[in-house]
């Protein structure tokens, strides 16, 4: 399992309560927008902001520990940066699922079809979860 505390010291960033408490969060959900995320951190520590958790997560984001995930007519999600993977995006129930495919491969893929110097990918591939198939 993934300590999120390792994951924050490895990345340079001092696992403070907050900081723990949210990439803990983030880790159980998967993927998980602002607002449901302040929600289930907020019965933790009550005095909690807004404000404090995007701060966070942009602190967060910066030392390449959480990235965004933009889902067309969605709020934006926040998911740890744990392994390479793409999303799947369940057509039919909007559920989204991690796939561990090798990006690195993919990557190289467009680089030589395109001659274009690729330093990221970031890939949704859209269908069916396997509760609608
Ligand atoms: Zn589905
Ligand atoms: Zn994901």
């Amino acid at each position: 399992m993934y300590n999120v505390e390792d994951i924050l010291r490895n990345n340079g960033l001092r696992a403070t309560a907050q900081r723990l408490l949210i990439c803990g969060e983030i880790l159980d959900a998967g993927h998980i927008d602002i607002d449901t995320l302040y929600a289930r951190l907020k019965k933790k520590i009550v005095s909690l902001s807004l404000a404090t958790v995007y701060k966070n997560i942009h602190a967060l984001m910066e030392a390449g520990i959480v990235s965004e995930l933009g889902v067309e007519g969605k709020k934006t999600l926040y998911e740890l940066k744990l392994r390479p993977h793409i999303h799947h995006i369940c057509e039919k129930c909007g559920k989204i699922e991690d796939l561990h495919v090798e990006t690195e491969e993919l990557k190289d893929k467009i680089a030589s079809l395109t001659g274009r110097d690729i330093t990221g990918c970031k890939i949704t591939v859209y269908g069916r979860c396997s509760d609608c198939k």
